[in-house]
């Protein structure tokens, strides 16, 4: 074992992206910085976090209500120079981008936009088992249209025995459903199996047959590589507190695919969307910014911004590109030693190669799984627990170190010797 940790700390030394461990505050157990696998369910804090805030409330205080109009980025154009940095993460144009709310209020305000049901085609299609919030957006919103949720909400779920979905499946589904689906909306990756779904086959296919597509990127965005212009998804939404490290709550985003800026669609508007240069005229009539923006209702809450600012400049600095690199490789010896370590008392539900996985595993205990849970806890390693038998772990490349990884499998065979 001790070539293996040699081997691990050689993989560490050699990392380009390591500098990056030390721009985030690392919590300690017992006086020791604990290895942190949970940036899935909140990524750690970037140490510009307390600077971007202060710099706000100084502003605030200095210039009370002027503060919208002065310094180099004013409050009511706040949003402009934290566009382009998302967009690079989302694989879209800054138009395509706007930050606003939280992800399961953005899910309600998409669905009034492309959510169209008509005649026979009503049909919502989902993956099964999607994270809850999800299922009681699409149940309730379903439900507030008129459209009878039990009978119009399908799910696909994985083949008997299996924990996965296979793309075909998923496919031969939309195409069965053909004229009677209105929408597919699906993970980016799923939640719970952290497998990663193919976007840009589901989209395609949805398209053949007439429906629009959007994603739920929750687990997604600056986890996987992502290309939603090229790729021709309609929408989508996100949050960024888990893989984008931007706090607790932090501020959701929207994307719209360029080809919708122009068209009519029904949409809940508010006076952030109004055209800029009528938005302080007070008159009525609701004309939506051209893009994006259009679907912004309020005015942006800076605090949660300045945080979300701060974030994604590091993810500017590392590259999207760099950063999977880096997790493909994390997650595979996260992955190989788990197995070779503990084999016999786990097993992996999530697929073990990319495309179909980024950074998680979810490692299924064939017994204890709870206690395997409370022990990594007591020793200083971060996972998570999900019902019934699921401990997730999620090596984040801005952050986490092949030696980590090591020594979290390494704890997971002791804990069942
Ligand atoms: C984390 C997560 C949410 C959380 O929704 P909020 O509105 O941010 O509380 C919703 N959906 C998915 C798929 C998630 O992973």
């Amino acid at each position: 074992m001790s070539d293996k940790f040699a081997f691990a700390q050689e993989l560490d030394a050699q990392d380009e992206l390591k500098h990056f461990r030390s721009r985030f505050f690392i919590p300690q157990h017992e006086g020791k910085e604990v290895i942190y696998l949970c940036g899935n369910s909140l990524g750690l804090q970037p140490k510009t976090a307390s600077e971007a805030i202060q710099k706000e409330l100084n502003k605030w205080a200095d210039y009370g209500v002027e503060g919208h109009f002065v310094g180099e980025q004013p409050w009511w154009q706040f949003r402009k120079p934290i566009k382009p940095l998302l967009a690079e993460i989302l694989g879209a144009k800054p138009t395509e981008v706007a930050i606003m709310n939280s992800l399961t209020t953005n899910l309600h305000l998409l669905l009034v936009s492309f959510y169209n049901p008509q005649g026979k085609r009503k049909k919502v299609l989902m993956e099964a088992g999607a994270f809850p919030s999800d299922q009681y957006a699409l149940e309730t919103h379903l439900h507030f249209r008129g459209v009878s949720p039990d009978e119009n909400i399908i799910e696909v779920a994985p083949q008997k025995n299996e924990h996965i979905l296979q793309t075909e499946q998923i496919l031969e589904t939309i195409e069965k459903l053909a004229d009677e689906l209105a929408l597919v909306i699906f993970g980016g990756v799923n939640y719970y199996t952290g497998q990663v779904f193919e976007m840009q086959k589901i989209t395609q296919k949805a398209h053949q047959v007439g429906a629009v597509v959007g994603f739920d990127l929750a687990h997604a965005v600056g986890n996987v590589k992502l290309d939603l212009h090229a790729w021709q998804v309609d929408f989508a939404t996100w949050c960024s507190y888990k893989y984008l490290n931007s706090g607790p709550g932090g501020v959701s985003g929207i994307f719209i695919h360029e080809k919708h800026h122009n068209k009519d669609l029904p949409r809940f508007g508010g006076w952030w969307g109004q055209v800029e240069s009528e938005r302080f005229l007070m008159k009525k009539g609701f004309k939506p910014i051209p893009d994006a923006d259009g679907w912004q209702l309020s005015n942006e809450p800076i605090l949660p911004m300045a945080l979300h600012q701060a974030s994604l400049q590091v993810f500017h600095e590392a590259t999207m590109d760099k950063l999977v690199a880096k997790s493909n490789l994390l997650t595979h010896y996260l992955y190989e030693w788990l197995i070779e370590f503990a084999g016999e008392h786990i097993e992996i539900i999530t697929p073990k190669n990319p495309p179909h996985r980024a950074a998680q595993l979810s490692i299924f205990a064939k017994s204890k799984g709870k206690e395997l849970h409370q022990y990594l806890l007591k020793n200083g390693i971060i996972t998570d627990w999900r019902e019934p038998n699921v401990v997730r772990m999620a090596p984040v490349p801005l952050y986490n170190t092949f030696t980590e990884v090591f020594l979290t499998a390494q704890k997971v065979a002791e804990f069942y010797k």
